[in-house]
């Protein structure tokens, strides 16, 4: 099989598709998981790790995905599949066992690692008394230069006809996502012929959109009893605040007790009023829960 010869490239706009399915797929991951671990207090020390959580879930699904379709989960769904190809003679090869752990390294582990970088990060910009601050500049930076990249490969993506690889990492291993073609197709129609698990595992994007949907109805309607009607039509329903780890003092600097105690009127939690204003200056958003917040919704406390 030749590469030239193959099917037609994959559209831009179906590898957006595919790339944007995952990305939805962690929000409600990580929003059930939030609801469920907050809702019974035994499970709440472990609502922190909605990160890890969704890291060991997606390493499991995109394992399980690569092994039985050499596809991540998501391409698998659009019907597309994975080859690497050949750098000297640029014919398809098999994804191999090799290619599947780098390919798990780029799509899931690297992520993971962004994220946390990322939350290490706004963690420490607001902190007064990290030493290192000047060298905190690297992360954004080095995150300003991957995302440049990575859209100038998408913009290559879209407008050369002739440029198969839609990210960098892709193009670095010569690994091509094409069609499954028609051979590949039936395979698998014989495959998942008469069985529940093929019916699901073509539909359970589909099922778990619902049962998010669901979710948020439900516990839309719990909270609806404690609020006004008319603040609880019309607003949109956020992903619920990770609970207050038990609290040893300001969550900004640290320190205890906690220096002219001031709450934040969006998620509640309280901090010292010198930190959290010139944060909240700053980021315009509470540290903890990432929700909008602005120096008006500073408020003092009295104890
Ligand atoms: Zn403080």
């Amino acid at each position: 099989m030749e590469l030239s010869g193959g099917a037609p490239k994959i559209s831009f706009f179906e590898m957006v598709a595919s790339d944007s399915l995952s990305s939805y797929f962690e929000g409600g991951f990580k929003y059930i998981y939030q609801v469920f671990t907050n809702h019974y207090d035994r499970l709440v020390p472990i609502s922190y790790y909605s990160d890890e959580a969704y890291f060991i879930f997606d390493m499991l699904l995109q394992s399980y995905y690569l092994h039985k379709n050499s596809s991540s989960y998501a391409e698998n769904f659009f019907s597309f599949t994975r080859s690497a190809v050949s750098f000297t003679n640029n014919r398809l090869k098999q994804y191999s066992t090799k290619h599947k752990v780098i390919t798990l390294f780029f799509e899931v582990i690297l992520p993971y690692l962004r994220l946390k970088v990322h939350k290490w990060y706004l963690s420490k910009k607001g902190d007064a008394n990290f030493q290192y601050k000047k060298y905190l500049k690297i992360i954004p930076l080095t995150n300003g230069l991957y995302a440049f990249i990575d859209f100038l490969y998408k913009l290559k993506y879209l407008l050369q006809q002739d440029f198969k690889f839609f990210k960098p990492y892709l193009h670095l291993c010569n690994f091509l996502i094409r069609r499954k073609n028609m051979f590949e197709l039936r395979t698998e129609e014989e495959k998942y012929s008469n069985k529940v698990v093929g019916v699901l595992s073509k539909y359970n994007v589909f099922i778990m959109f619902i049962f998010i949907k669901y979710c948020q109805w439900y516990f839309s309607q719990g909270n609806s009893g404690s609020q006004s009607s008319s603040q609880s039509q019309g607003e949109e329903i956020c992903e619920p605040p990770p609970r207050a780890k038990p609290s040893k003092g300001c969550p900004l600097c640290q320190k205890s007790p906690i220096e002219n105690p001031c709450a934040l009127e969006t998620s509640g939690y309280v901090f010292c009023f010198v930190c959290i204003q010139d944060y909240v200056e700053k980021n315009q958003r509470c540290p903890i829960t990432g929700t909008r917040t602005f120096d008006s919704n500073i408020r003092k406390i009295y104890k």
